[in-house]
């Protein structure tokens, strides 16, 4: 039952994929390396941002545990020694395939509060409020939803104990984690929010306010104790009693409105199944989340634009790639900014974003030689009055993972609490989201509502996309997400991109650069081969291009010859940890 892009129209897009699109979109390039065979005995792998919490997912895994049993441990350790990132004081989206090629797909995204409104993140003169004021305030915070969704996800696919789950990261949080170097810098660089409050400071600085040093052991009793709790009793205890009053009274703290985050808030939220988004590229099939997140529509989006282009012969040594990957982007990104919201709010053309001839049309505008002057949001079908853009600035935080079991089911897995150790607000241990900022600040444009308007029980729009991709024999071939805000669907594009039509390893295609064209300017990864395609991005027509480092992590698993191999962002200290 996948709705998707191929909701009313599986078999239409499948046959289009193959016949009946436009020239212009056919995949006149070869399909890529075709995946090995399925190895008969394949053994499980979890890769993560974090070797400990991979650890932790591979230990259930030893212990019979499945795929999503493995991904549940991962995201609770997660919660424990990478708190800038993710935990249960956020939300995520879990993507589970089975070996079969069945797709479901989980929201735990966090809601907005029931006395939320349009206004709610302009200021006095009506204004949009400044950005990091709302960050680091109680306006930001959205009900949690990971524990839900964990809870969901485990009823449907766990097998072992839920009080299992939570021992890896019981232990790292009662006998602590080693602080690494790149721990501490995010410790430096975002004090202001990791040391907003006393239990922060306590954490994670010493008696003069600086950062503890690399090497430095860090114990945290109190989310020792609340997983402990969690363990115990099961999520209830997080959305009921002392704790749900706690988050309120926390966040009611700094909400500068008469209609904060309440206890019935807590109480009344719920992790909704969704049905995951698939499309068809090349001879592949890729899956990913639908809304409220923006993952799945502009992955795919991007990868159809590029379609009927011969990228294996391009490589990415070449700067007409780059080109059209950032026409492709640019195109895609027009339309995630001006369509994409929470469906239980507003109507998201999802088909229509992913109708091959709509497709075709935007990809038709895409010159191989010249740059679009300007690009803009198209009119998908299914569209009668398009919604203004939104305003949404971003941020980046979040973590990625993925869990592969012995059967052969995937989980794919993006956890997050927004920005850097997300409103800084920390309750039992845990720092509590800053997810709400993801909607638009600004309610309206041009006279009429923006899709990503902030409203009472709303899930902000996402960016986050945890994928999987299925092979021409249909067999499960990739698990691939992000963090890094906006960045995520060109980061797993790229990837996609690396592997299918490429044929480089996972691991390989997560070493290329990233290239990130969400509007006219161009964001280019400092420091790589990227830098010297400049000139030739400049004579096609590109004006506006931009040096810098990119918030760039992602995680994987890629089916070889020799069985499931994990591979990590080099860029970050993720690894991947086998059975
Ligand atoms: N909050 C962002 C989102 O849901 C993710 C932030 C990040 O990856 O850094 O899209």
């Amino acid at each position: 039952m996948v709705q998707t892009f191929l909701a009313s129209l599986t078999a239409p897009l499948l046959l289009a994929g193959c016949a009946t699109l436009p020239a212009s979109t056919a995949p006149l390039a070869p399909p890529g390396p075709l995946a090995p065979p399925v190895p008969l005995a394949p053994e499980g792998v979890v890769s993560a941002a974090d070797r400990r919490a991979a650890e932790a997912g591979a230990a259930m895994l030893r212990l019979g545990g499945s795929a999503t049993d493995a991904a549940i441990a991962t995201m609770l350790a997660l919660t424990v020694v990478e708190p800038q990132s993710s935990g249960i004081g956020g939300g995520g989206f879990l993507l589970h395939g089975d070996a079969d090629g069945t797709v479901t797909s989980f929201d735990g995204r966090e809601t907005a509060p029931a006395g939320a409104t349009p206004e709610w993140f302009l200021g006095p003169d009506g204004k949009p409020l400044p950005f990091m004021d709302a960050v680091r305030s109680g306006l930001s915070v959205g009900v949690p939803g990971n524990l839900r969704l964990i809870e969901a996800a485990h009823q449907r696919y766990g097998k072992l104990p839920w009080a299992t789950l939570f021992q890896p990261a019981i232990r790292l949080a009662s006998e602590g984690f080693v602080l690494s170097e790149r721990g501490r810098q995010f410790l430096v660089s975002a004090r202001n929010r990791a040391g907003r409050h006393p239990e922060g400071r306590a954490l994670f600085y010493d008696a003069s306010g600086e950062a503890l040093p690399v090497g430095a052991t860090i114990r945290n009793p109190a989310l020792a104790e609340t997983l402990e709790k969690l363990a115990a009793q099961g999520p209830d205890w997080f959305y009921t009693g002392t704790n749900a009053a706690e988050i309120a009274r926390r966040v009611a703290a700094e909400t500068p409105r008469p209609s904060p985050l309440t206890t019935a808030d807590i109480g009344a939220y719920r992790a909704k199944e969704r049905e995951p988004v698939c499309g068809t590229y090349r001879v592949y099939r890729i899956c990913g989340m639908g809304p409220p997140s923006s993952g799945a529509t502009t992955v795919f989006a991007m990868l159809k634009q590029l379609e009927r282009f011969d990228l294996a012969a391009m490589g990415p040594d070449s700067p007409v790639f780059w080109h059209v990957f950032a026409e492709s982007q640019r195109l895609a990104y027009a339309d995630r900014e001006r369509y994409l919201a929470d469906t239980d709010f507003v109507s998201v053309p999802v088909a229509g974003l992913g109708d091959p001839a709509y497709l075709a049309a935007r990809s038709a505008l895409i010159a191989p030689d010249r740059a679009l002057e300007t690009v803009e949001a198209g009119t998908p079908p299914g569209i009668a009055l398009a919604p203004p853009d939104g305003l949404e600035p971003e941020e980046r935080g979040t973590s990625h993972f993925v869990a592969i079991d012995g059967e052969g089911n995937a989980v794919s897995y993006t956890s997050t609490i927004e920005g850097l150790f997300g409103s800084g607000i920390v309750a039992g241990g845990y720092f509590l989201n800053n997810e709400l900022t993801d909607f638009s600040f600004a309610p309206t444009g041009e006279g009429r509502p923006v899709a990503n308007r902030v409203e009472g029980g709303k899930r902000p729009r996402s960016s986050m996309a945890p994928t999987l991709v299925y092979d021409a024999n249909g067999d499960l071939y990739l698990a691939v997400g992000a963090a890094g805000g906006a960045t995520i669907p060109v980061q797993v594009a790229r990837a996609l991109i690396g592997v299918l039509d490429f044929g480089l390893p996972l691991e390989r295609a997560f070493e290329l650069p990233v290239l990130f064209a969400p509007g006219n300017t161009l964001l280019v990864e400092q420091g790589t081969s990227l830098e010297t395609m400049i000139p030739a991005l400049k004579a096609m027509g590109h004006a506006e291009i931009v040096t810098r480092p990119l918030p760039l992590k992602a995680n994987g698993a890629q089916r070889t010859a020799q069985g499931w191999v994990g591979a990590a962002d080099p860029r970050s200290e993720g690894a991947a940890v086998r059975e």
